[in-house]
């Protein structure tokens, strides 16, 4: 049980500091307890509690979507806001089916996504998710397609940088094209960085090519960057890291610092004028959440937006990624250690699973960490670790040292 946090540390119910090497649920990208953002939601909460986002607005959701359009990528400056993750991926892949059907492309309803893509909960997310155990107790969308998934172990192990073979996986979009015809798909949604499977970088080439095919075919094309959206790559957004620029980002989690529920999907002006065709008092997209531009959200959010510029936290990922990379790789001889993958601040150690009983190994590193006071994230049998960005080299090489020390006596 976690009852406190200040900084880098989760305080737990026993009294002892856990250093946070996962930025809670990767939200917490300006650590934890800033008082700065506190301050705004309580002086908010006083100032105009709630505000309907139907025919109504207030002015701190048009001043919070004029700041996230200035760190966003080239053009995609118009901006829905939604109360979480699951929510801007529903809300973004029905923004382009709404659009194709706007622009007269109304047999395009096919959505592609991505196996062992995770892209939240709702039914729109786990339909063009690729992670089975999200997906087989539930129905889901029909008139989905999967490309193929990016990791590679054959090729790709110990990666100092991103994945140099498997660009090729890219043009599976142009086979699905072949398959089901260009005028049926509507659009295609990937991570830039794949996190909840266990952290898999695109291999060297593979979003451009992804950017060219779609292009091409007129499929629009959107980067779910709930994990990868304010400063984890060491850029603003994955996009503008990876200099490819989608049509759609979803986004959440670090968008107020964990602090409140808050999601915002980014469209090009393009989708957004293509949409924009109706009258004047008509409603062109039947969509929208109570909580859409919660004032206290807007509040959470515009103070963190403060932090991260204040601060250099847009970038401090890349000035830390080669220590970050050094330190991590450092444990590839540690006991188990089937690959390490580290861009930016994010990383993951893949564990080889224990004979008959997968995600065990996972999870026993997972609490002998918790029990030496590190926060780690077990998926199966990969750690995944993404810090909050203000971590100093000295808590990058504790973190090492630590996981160090757990991976040399687990079983
Ligand atoms: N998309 C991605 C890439 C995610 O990693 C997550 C959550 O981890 C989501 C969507 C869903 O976000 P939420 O849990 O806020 O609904």
């Amino acid at each position: 049980m976690l009852v406190g946090a200040s900084g880098m540390y989760y305080r737990s119910d026993d009294g002892r500091d856990i250093l946070d090497g996962t930025a809670g649920l990767w939200c917490v990208n300006a650590g934890h307890g800033r008082r700065e953002i506190a301050s705004a939601v309580a002086a908010q909460l006083q100032e105009l509690d709630y505000a309907p986002s139907f025919q109504l607005g207030h002015p701190l959701a048009f001043r919070f979507a004029e700041r996230l359009a200035e760190i966003a990528p080239p053009g995609l400056d118009r901006i829905f806001f939604t109360g979480s993750g699951s929510e801007s991926v529903d809300t973004a892949l029905k923004i382009a089916l709404a659009y194709q059907r706007a622009i007269g492309q109304g047999t395009r309803t096919r959505l592609i996504g991505r196996e062992r893509g995770y892209h939240g909960v709702g039914f729109g997310g786990i339909s063009v998710g690729g992670l089975v155990n999200n997906r087989r107790a539930f129905a889901t969308l029909h008139g989905v397609d999967h490309l193929r998934h990016t990791h590679d172990p054959s090729r790709n192990l110990f990666c100092d940088g991103l994945p140099e073979h498997g660009v090729e996986l890219a043009d599976d979009l142009e086979r699905l094209v072949q398959l089901h015809g260009a005028e049926t798909i509507a659009a295609v949604i990937v991570e830039p960085v794949a996190g909840s499977t266990g952290v898999l970088l695109p291999p060297r080439g593979y979003l451009k090519r992804l950017r060219e095919i779609a292009s091409r075919h007129g499929i629009l094309l959107i980067f779910d960057e709930v994990i990868t959206g304010f400063g984890r790559l060491g850029s603003p957004f994955a996009a503008q890291h990876f200099d490819v620029i989608p049509d759609i980002i979803t986004s959440a989690k670090a968008l107020t610092n964990g602090a409140i529920p808050m999601g915002a999907v980014f469209t090009s002006r393009g989708v957004h004028e293509g949409l924009m065709q109706g009258p004047e008092a008509a409603i062109e997209l039947f969509h929208g959440y109570t909580y859409s531009g919660h004032p206290a959200a807007c509040a959470a959010g515009l103070a963190s937006l403060d932090i991260y510029r204040d601060e250099g936290l847009f970038t401090r990922a890349a000035e830390l990624q080669e220590h970050w990379q050094r330190n991590l790789l450092s444990l590839r001889t540690a006991p188990h250690v089937a690959d390490i993958r580290a861009m930016g601040l994010v990383a993951a150690i893949e564990l080889s699973p224990r004979h008959g009983d997968p995600g065990s190994r996972g999870f026993e590193v997972f609490s002998r960490c918790f029990e030496k006071g590190l926060l780690v994230r077990a998926n199966g049998d990969t750690i995944a670790l993404s810090p909050p960005l203000i971590i100093t080299r000295d808590e990058i090489d504790q973190l090492t040292q630590m996981l160090s020390d757990v991976l040399k006596v687990t079983p």
